[in-house]
């Protein structure tokens, strides 16, 4: 074959005009906007030209150069361009069984909270504003009392996430000093949340005592020195120790802080107000009884077990949660006024007694298994309609984390609907990644050789979404 055929002098002469192209792109697809059309075609030819620069200065070969000018340049624009318009998140279909599931952004709204952030969001409040006295008001309004009433806390505050939260303890409490911490608990929360890179940026000394699998009290207690300014227990969040282990409870650090005059404060990640315990629940993460212990401060993340908006709660003393309100850092970590609104109708749902119905992560975590089975039934049912003999469909009991670093260890009994590949048919990775590419995605779990579709994240109204995205899938 003669590979220099058709190629010209200058290959980047090849490339095709931005102008042509456009045009090209939106007489195929004209459900497309314009804007990102002409974004798309500009991208892909600047690239290829880039591609070409490089090619050329490195005297590359015919053929590799073909390649590039050879591309299919109205699909890629396509493809980018229908990236590009699609809404920023744009919603899915969590088939996972994961309720607190990080990459689909954690806990879901309840409808109250939803059409709190809405009003908020569309129209003027008195945020600032106290309607009594005419004059500027506190932006938390009542939220830190009511959280102060559920928790039998003293004071509250809460900042745009958990990790702000415990940057803020941290400078509030210990800036410029040592804050000491178990070898055990310097975690990693997904990949950008590290105990020690988050003390570094909040101007405190690690000092990291014990073993990564055993710390005693004295660990603790020989570490302290006129330069400790802090005890901070971390929450293992996304993994579990077994065997040969020892850790210092909180309980008995609160002990230690007391007898040497040094605050306690524990980053809890995943909290909840609500008693879950009575539902096999591990009880260490319902809040009120951490405050119990008597710590300085807690904090923990506000859509994860607690159900509502992304948020980070600190509950603890008056005298710090005071000088927490009082840290210039606090400004740059505030609440925006949606998230307010969200979390506020979240926490009234609790006051009322209402937020195992209403709020959807509890909800969801706490539905009988039998109750999942008679969905799961339903969902087969329907994609037996729509299946043909390509595929196998079962339902079948399984486990679930409840994922979103929280409660690690923990598993939820489940139903799925268990789809198997027949001979001739898709595999499940196809299946999988066919159910994705639906107009609304589907996202399953995908183990050996079946894909499951988890019914504990799926409700009554995700049924007919999912059986038309396997249909597609399947065509
Ligand atoms: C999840 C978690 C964080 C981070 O919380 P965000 O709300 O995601 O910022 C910090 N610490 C612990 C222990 C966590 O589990």
């Amino acid at each position: 074959m003669d590979l220099n055929r058709g190629v010209k002098p200058d290959p980047r002469r090849s490339l095709p005009s931005v102008d042509r192209l456009t045009r090209e792109v939106l007489a195929l697809r004209p459900d497309l906007p314009e804007w990102a059309v002409v974004a798309a075609v500009r991208a892909e030819v600047d690239e290829s030209r880039g591609a070409l620069e490089l090619l050329l200065s490195r005297g590359a070969k015919n053929s590799e150069i073909e390649d590039v000018i050879g591309t299919d340049w109205s699909v890629q624009a396509i493809v980018r361009a229908r990236k590009l318009s699609e809404a920023t998140p744009a919603p899915v279909i969590n088939a996972t069984g994961v309720v607190l599931h990080t990459n689909l952004g954690r806990a879901p709204l309840s409808a109250e909270a939803a059409r709190a952030a809405a009003e908020a969001a569309a129209n003027y409040s008195n945020l600032e504003f106290d309607l009594e006295t005419g004059h500027r008001g506190n932006r938390l309004g009542a939220l830190t009392t009511k959280l102060e009433l559920l928790s039998g806390a003293e004071a509250a505050m809460v900042v745009n996430n958990n990790a702000a939260a415990v940057m803020l303890a941290l400078d509030t409490v210990a800036a410029g000093k040592e804050v000491i911490v178990s070898r055990g608990e310097l975690v990693e929360i997904g990949g950008s949340f590290r105990v020690p890179a988050i003390m570094e940026k909040a101007g405190v000394r690690l000092v990291e005592v014990g073993t990564t699998n055993r710390t005693h009290p004295d660990d603790y207690a020989a570490a302290i020195g006129p330069e400790t300014g802090l005890l901070l227990k971390v929450h293992r969040s996304n993994f579990a120790q077994s065997g040969f282990v020892a850790e210092v409870d909180l309980g008995q650090l609160v002990e230690i802080g007391r007898r040497h005059g040094v605050p306690v404060v524990e980053d809890l990640g995943a909290g909840t107000l609500v008693d879950l315990s009575r539902h096999g629940f591990p009880a260490d993460a319902f809040v009120p009884s951490r405050l119990r212990l008597g710590p300085d401060l807690v904090c923990f993340s506000g859509d994860k077990l607690f159900g509502g908006p992304q948020a980070g709660i600190l509950l603890g003393s008056r005298r710090w949660v005071d000088e927490l309100r009082k840290n210039p850092l606090a400004r740059a970590l505030r609440l925006d006024k949606m998230t307010i609104a969200a979390l506020d109708a979240t926490v009234d749902a609790m006051l009322r007694g209402r937020a195992e119905q209403e709020i959807p992560a509890l909800r969801q975590m706490l539905e009988a298994p039998e109750s999942l089975a008679i969905r799961a039934r339903a969902l087969a049912e329907r994609l037996e309609r729509v299946a043909g003999d390509r595929i196998a469909l079962t339902v079948e009991e399984d486990r679930v984390p409840v994922g979103g670093g929280s409660l690690p260890g923990f598993e939820l009994p489940t139903f799925v609907v268990s789809i198997r590949a027949q001979p001739g048919g898709p595999g499940p990775q196809r299946i999988a990644d066919g159910l994705r590419a639906a107009p609304r995605p589907v996202l399953a779990r995908v183990r050996d050789d079946a894909v499951l579709l988890d019914l504990r994240t799926l409700s009554e109204a995700d049924l007919d979404a999912v059986t038309e995205a396997l249909e597609a899938a399947l065509r």
